[in-house]
């Protein structure tokens, strides 16, 4: 069996600004342009928004190869996605440009995932008749009462849910909740639903399309639900965007399309530092850190563009950006994800795109062959087999007794022996999920007020908005972010300030 290791996404260095050599000065008088902090997908987007505006734009990534959480990940013959990223077609304006640019290489892929639930395989996001069929008909019975006693108990009492747990149990009733959330959601996560927002239910949960039903037979007799918003489910029938090479496909395409317009973009270039002007009202330039030379080289500006963890832009501002700011961006903390892509001796494994689990050593395995990835050798498959972590914990380094786990349950599934895996690729990122963690909204409010608070910054993204856009919702971020680039020059072309 052989084996690597992503190992070039680690956690930002704690080395901070303070500690800079002072950067080579260049001139910050001349027109500079916008800089895109960030090369994944809503990064990519801003700066194709700009660069097919005419707008001088360079756009700065990390990583060698442009994506984000979104890149392929190519080990030997075949590539991996960091959890397959399939690209939906709900933002029309979106679809049609990363349709146009990707041409022959975007394939349609019928949506089919599925979840393991109370011991059979269902459709995901679950049905209504699916979930029946999965539970014995006294904890339906029981689940249902359950629901309508306190829905006619929040009916009568409204109360704002202190976290998640209250959040949950308001949608869904107490007996449900310990059912089916309680347990996952603490092994999801590492803590339980009392430590976690109430906000994270309503914009990142989906709702069970089977309870969905039962409020509306509850909303019949007269249970309004009006307290509590939860996100709607995915369709379960959809067509998904995806190609032969996986998620690398789409963004190596659009940065080429922003390069062939005349624009630039750095890769393999951390960004450290933001310089704020004297009145402390705009960012002049951007500092950045080759990884090839460690050479910091820096950049005069006239906008940012920010999709790097908030808390990284916070900390690359320095003294610039008030304490309390900086005491706020550090409680706005991410996930580690760690995915095990795994090439297996075995045509197919799975019978879906993707299943996910309640309560193995993964939440999800994906199979993206499913979906049209080409594997070398043919006879051969992908798995990807997701994870989330701490950084340094046992499962982001790969440790024997996680493999051993991962594997049994594979096995146990009925998905893959140990003796068919012959590679394992550890892929990793400190940043997978943002943790939406008891009282963090006044923090990311302090936080995003300060970045307003220049004039020329905007921060956006997943990493950068501190939210769960999928790449469609991101990328709609991201031209969201350019569009307000472009008022700004127009604007200021027709009234220039003295
Ligand atoms: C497991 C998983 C599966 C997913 N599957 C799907 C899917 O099937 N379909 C879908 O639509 N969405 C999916 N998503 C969501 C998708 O990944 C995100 O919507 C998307 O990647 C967000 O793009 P972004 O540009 O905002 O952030 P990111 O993709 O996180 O990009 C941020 C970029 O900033 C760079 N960066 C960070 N720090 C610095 C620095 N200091 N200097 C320079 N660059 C820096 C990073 O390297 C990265 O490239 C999935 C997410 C996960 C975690």
């Amino acid at each position: 069996m052989s084996e690597s290791a992503c190992l070039s996404d680690q956690p930002a260095s704690p080395q901070g600004p303070a500690s800079f050599p002072p950067p080579p000065s260049e001139p910050l008088s001349k027109p500079a342009g916008t800089v895109v902090l960030g090369g994944g997908p809503c990064g990519l987007y801003a700066a194709l928004t700009l660069a097919r505006a005419g707008h001088k734009v360079t756009m700065i990534e990390k990583e060698p190869v442009l994506g984000g959480l979104a890149r392929g990940h190519q080990r030997g013959a075949n590539f991996y996605d960091l959890g397959v990223h399939m690209l939906h077609a709900f933002d029309p304006e979106v679809f049609e440009t990363i349709k146009e640019i990707m041409g022959a290489e975007r394939i349609e892929v019928p949506l089919n995932a599925k979840i393991k639930w109370a011991g059979s395989f269902y459709r995901y996001p679950l049905q209504f008749g699916d979930m029946v069929k999965g539970m014995n008909p006294l904890m339906l019975a029981y689940c249902s009462i359950g629901l309508l006693v306190y829905q006619a108990w929040y009916k009568c009492r409204p109360v704002v849910p202190r976290d998640a747990e209250e959040a949950l149990i308001q949608l869904y009733g107490r007996p449900l909740y310990e059912f089916f959330f309680k347990e996952f959601t603490t092994r999801y996560w590492g803590f339980p639903p009392t430590q976690l927002s109430a906000t994270f239910i309503t914009t990142k949960m989906p709702r069970l399309s089977a309870v969905d039903v039962l409020k509306k037979l509850l909303a019949k007799a007269g249970f309004q639900d009006n307290q509590v918003q939860a996100v709607e489910s995915a369709l379960s029938e959809e067509i998904l965007h995806y190609s032969r090479n996986g998620a690398e496909v789409m963004p190596r395409l659009v940065a080429a399309e922003i390069e062939r317009l005349g624009c630039t973009v750095i890769r393999e270039a951390a960004v450290e530092q933001l310089t704020v002007d004297a009145a402390g009202q705009r960012v002049v330039a951007v500092t950045y850190r080759e990884a090839q030379t460690g050479q910091l080289r820096q950049l005069p500006c006239d906008h940012v563009i920010s999709t790097i963890p908030i808390r990284d832009l916070i900390t690359a501002f320095g003294e610039a950006a008030p304490e309390a700011t900086r005491a706020s961006a550090a409680m706005l903390g991410t996930k580690a994800i760690t995915i095990y892509g795994l090439l297996v001796k075995k045509t197919r494994a799975i019978d879906a795109l993707y299943i996910y689990y309640r309560d193995k050593a993964f939440h999800r395995v994906g199979e993206p062959k499913n979906a049209g990835l080409i594997v070398t050798p043919s006879d051969h498959t992908v798995l990807i087999v997701e994870t989330t972590c701490e950084v340094g914990d046992a499962t982001w380094e790969g440790a024997e007794s996680v493999r051993r786990a991962i594997f049994a349950d594979l096995e146990s599934e009925g998905i893959c022996r140990p003796d068919e895996i012959v590679e394992v690729h550890l892929l990793r990122t400190p940043h997978g999920y943002p943790v939406f963690s008891l009282g963090f909204e006044p923090h990311l409010d302090r936080v995003t007020a300060f970045v307003k608070s220049l004039g020329n910054v905007q921060t956006t993204g997943r990493q950068g908005g501190f939210c769960y856009p999928n790449m469609h919702k991101a990328m709609r971020m991201g031209a969201e972010a350019a569009k307000s680039v472009l008022a700004d020059v127009s604007e200021r072309t027709a009234s220039p300030h003295p």
